[in-house]
């Protein structure tokens, strides 16, 4: 077999990697430009799709979503999903049959899905409150708050995925400028749900899950009556019990206190409107899945 090598990157003389630099220069300036002119409804996205210039084919079509008026992050992004679109995809790289999907979506978009519920979700530590949210993020009907939190990130945990870390100060800013649909304290940080990502993705039709303690579920009932409130509960006290004390390596005092702390979160079941216990996933999710699709107009 013949042996390939690879080609070098040319050397640029400085002359030449100033002009590259230029170049760059002026095509994100055009990109800029086109994007502006999108916003402000000079153009449309199919102007700019028609639009030849190199600077303006290597732009992603989500970039042009969002700069619609009125469209936004989110509602970009489930558009894209919904046609098939890769996040990554370039103007340029549009296929006719993926361009006749957008220009469809572009009518649809001014016709409003059917509001999506929004269900908070509560139960004390141990009772696998996060494994439920696993299966139901997986769930296209469903989309899961992200909160923010000034808590440090565990290992595995990443910023925007699981949770948005932020510093105690910017948790004021956002307090500050009523950013937090409800927030609250939760062994020594703060925790809250962003409210326009709510309010967005029930817009888009979608049932938003709030997995929060009871402090944030109480300030939800006060705030939204809609909202469906669902305590999960374990099938036995013995049985959280177990799980919370075959945790490891927690110190005794550690085991007392999160013990301590499961009785007193299990005490507020009676203020929730449903209450599912957790003998299996799969049976929690299908009844959030019709308790969240109940009463829908
Ligand atoms: P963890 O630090 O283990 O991820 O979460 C600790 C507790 O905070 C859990 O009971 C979780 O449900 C709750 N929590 C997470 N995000 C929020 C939030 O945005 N608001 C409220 N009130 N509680 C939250």
């Amino acid at each position: 077999m013949a042996s390939h090598m690879r080609p070098r990157p040319p050397v640029l003389s400085p002359e030449e990697r100033r002009a590259n630099l230029e170049l760059a220069k002026v095509a994100r300036t055009e990109r800029a430009r086109v994007k502006e002119a999108i916003s402000a409804g000079q153009i449309s996205i199919f102007d700019a799709i028609n639009d030849v210039r190199p600077s303006v084919q290597r732009m992603k079509v989500i970039e042009l979503l969002e700069s619609v008026p009125g469209v936004g992050p989110a509602r970009s992004a489930l558009l894209m999903e919904r046609r098939k679109i890769a996040l990554s995809r370039r103007i340029g790289g549009l296929g006719p049959h993926q361009l006749r999907a957008l220009r469809k979506e572009a009518s649809i978009m001014k016709i409003d899905p059917k509001r999506g519920s929004l269900i908070v979700m509560s139960g004390p530590g141990g009772v696998g409150k996060s494994t439920i949210t696993q299966f139901l993020k997986n769930d296209p009907r469903f989309w899961v708050s992200i909160s923010a939190t000034t808590r440090e990130p565990r290992l595995t945990e990443k910023h925007g995925v699981d949770y948005f870390f932020v510093t105690e100060n910017k948790f004021e800013q956002m307090i500050a400028k009523d950013e937090f649909l409800e927030w609250a304290e939760f062994a020594g940080a703060k925790y809250g749900t962003p409210k326009d990502a709510v309010r967005e993705w029930r817009d888009l039709g979608k049932h938003v899950l709030l997995e929060i303690e009871i402090a944030g579920a109480r300030q939800i009932r006060e705030s939204d009556p809609t909202a469906k409130l669902v305590f999960i509960a374990p099938p036995s006290w013995e049985e959280l019990q177990n799980r919370l004390t075959n945790r490891g390596t927690d110190s005794p005092e550690r085991r007392e206190a999160r013990l301590a702390l499961a009785l007193e979160e299990m005490a507020a079941a009676g203020e929730f409107d449903f209450t599912i216990v957790n003998e299996q996933v799969e049976g929690v999710v299908t009844q959030m899945v019709s308790l969240a699709t109940a009463g829908q107009d």
